[in-house]
């Protein structure tokens, strides 16, 4: 696209939210000419999209030749080289094989990348795409104890899928799934830790990735371990411990152990373990030490950012991302951002957070396209409704989970109530209360209750005269709101 053609619109990115402003664009204003230039050969599209509820969304992830697009967009490019360079008073970048490109509305979707604990540590993996979840397959299965670092969705994934190999599970939090859940459900989940895994996966109800094709730099999705088999070299089926409350303290390969003051520590607190017998060894800041194969950073993900803000004045908020206002407009003028690279400034509803999750990738990409269609034909746009209420559907340790609202108490302080019911092996109930409403809920297992209580976090009706009825199991609560 040359610089001095009107009404063309550059994306960055072929992940979901790149794609799905591209895919958003092109259907909103079929002549407009639009590119998308991307890093990786391949992009990701949402397939078989549904609406389980009024906010709740479930689709499937699929890897897909970038041809595809193209010919359903006519007036679609798409270039696959890194972005390098971008200049937003010329309003125009350049990539990392020589092309420049010039724009009249920019939208980055170029993800994020995982927070390594150490950079360049060969023994120290971080799981972000294909490529690296295959490179993480075949280091496991010759591996005999792993260290995973990290609470959040990924950790807990691969501490249950992961067999064949003692896992050593560092948390920060005094609960596993501390991004999740509270201590309560954590428990509930506790036990599936210990048990063998069922036999036959039940059927798996979410969003489903495939691994057949090369890696393409995207974000993996749901599933990413399904297909790949994370077997390690031992005869155990699962063996996880759990360290809570504590963080890496250091990082030391055997080498630098031999040479290393500190040797006597790491021999002293894991007495079992000659020092050379292990190429790694991680101390916690518990106090422990723990030789291994290799250390999995599982501790959350960096906005991809770096290639736009030099020579530019993008506002960056606190965790690296681009700032973004209620029409997905960073700071800087024409140039769009959504999903995991950006960050939500603008003045959340109550009900709403911004987590780096697939479904939000989806909408911002959709709702960035639309208020870039509307700014260009001068129309009035509002945020969507889909900012309204955090809605997440997933499955930890086979069971479903479903999360909605401040589903964590997030950000009440102590000005909330909490319902729970559970039943051990079967289900967790979680209501968030504030002043007699409900501002959030964590069902795992089939509760069939994400329906109703969505309705009820919607409407904010006092709750106060049912009390603890809400959570009678013997009252069919769908009954008593209809
Ligand atoms: P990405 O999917 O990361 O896409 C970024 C795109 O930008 C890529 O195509 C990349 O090639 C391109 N790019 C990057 N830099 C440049 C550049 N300089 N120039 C050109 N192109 C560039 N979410 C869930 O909801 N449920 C889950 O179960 C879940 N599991 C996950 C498991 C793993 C292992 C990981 C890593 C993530 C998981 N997530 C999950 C999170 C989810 O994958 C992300 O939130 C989502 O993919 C973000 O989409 P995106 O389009 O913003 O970015």
């Amino acid at each position: 696209i040359p610089a001095a053609c009107g009404n063309s619109f550059v994306i960055v990115g072929g992940g979901i939210a790149g794609v799905t402003c591209v895919e958003q664009l092109s259907s909103q204003i079929p002549s407009a000419d639009v590119a998308l230039i991307t890093a990786g050969p391949h992009i990701k599209a949402v397939a078989n999209y549904k609406q389980v509820s009024r906010a709740l969304e479930e689709f499937d992830v699929e890897e897909r030749p970038s041809s595809v697009l193209e010919e359903k967009f006519p007036n679609l490019t798409v270039i696959h080289s890194p972005v390098k360079s971008l200049d937003t008073e010329s309003h125009s970048l350049e990539t990392t094989d020589g092309q420049v490109f010039g724009y009249e509305k920019l939208c980055i979707c170029s993800g994020g990348r995982p927070k390594l604990l150490t950079q360049d540590n060969p023994y120290v993996l971080g799981i972000r795409d294909t490529d690296s979840a295959q490179e993480f397959q075949k280091r496991l299965s010759k591996a005999r104890r792993i260290v995973v670092v990290g609470n959040g969705g990924i950790a807990l994934e691969l501490v249950y899928e992961v067999e064949g190999c003692e896992v050593i599970w560092a948390v920060k939090d005094k609960a596993i799934g501390n991004t999740f859940f509270d201590a309560g459900a954590a428990q509930f989940l506790i036990p599936s830790l210990e048990a063998s895994k069922p036999e036959v996966a039940a059927p798996c109800k979410r969003p489903r990735y495939t691994t057949e094709d090369r890696a393409s730099g995207s974000a993996l999705g749901p599933d990413w371990h399904e297909g790949i088999v994370l077997r390690g070299a031992e005869q155990v089926s699962r063996r996880v411990s759990v360290e809570y409350h504590c963080e890496v303290e250091k990082i030391f390969t055997s080498e630098e152990l031999l040479n290393s003051p500190v040797k006597s520590d790491c021999g002293k607190n894991f007495p079992s373990v000659s020092i050379g017998s292990w190429p790694v060894c991680i101390l916690l800041t518990n106090g422990k030490t723990f030789g291994c194969d290799f250390v999995v950073s599982a501790t959350g993900v960096v906005p991809n950012t770096e290639p736009f803000l030099h020579g530019n004045t993008f506002a960056v908020a606190d965790d690296g991302g681009l700032r973004v206002d209620d029409h997905m407009r960073t700071s800087e003028s024409d140039v769009y951002a959504a999903g995991d690279v950006c960050t939500a400034c603008w003045e959340h509803s109550p009900l709403w957070q911004q987590m780096r999750l697939w479904t939000q990738a989806r909408q911002m990409g959709w709702y960035a396209g639309r208020c870039m269609a509307a700014h260009v034909l001068s129309e009035k746009i509002e945020l969507d409704f889909c900012f309204e209420l955090f809605s997440h559907i997933t499955k930890f340790f086979n069971y479903k989970v479903v999360l909605l609202g401040k589903f964590n108490g997030q950000g009440l302080g102590s000005e909330h109530e909490l319902l729970v019911r559970c039943t051990k092996g079967q289900e967790y109930v979680k209501v968030v209360l504030s002043n007699g409403r409900m501002v959030g809920a964590v069902l795992i297992g089939e509760t069939d209750l994400e329906e109703t209580f969505e309705n009820l976090i919607l409407n904010q009706m006092d709750l106060t005269p049912y009390g603890e009825d809400l959570l009678n199991p013997n009252i069919d609560i769908e009954d008593y709101f209809d």
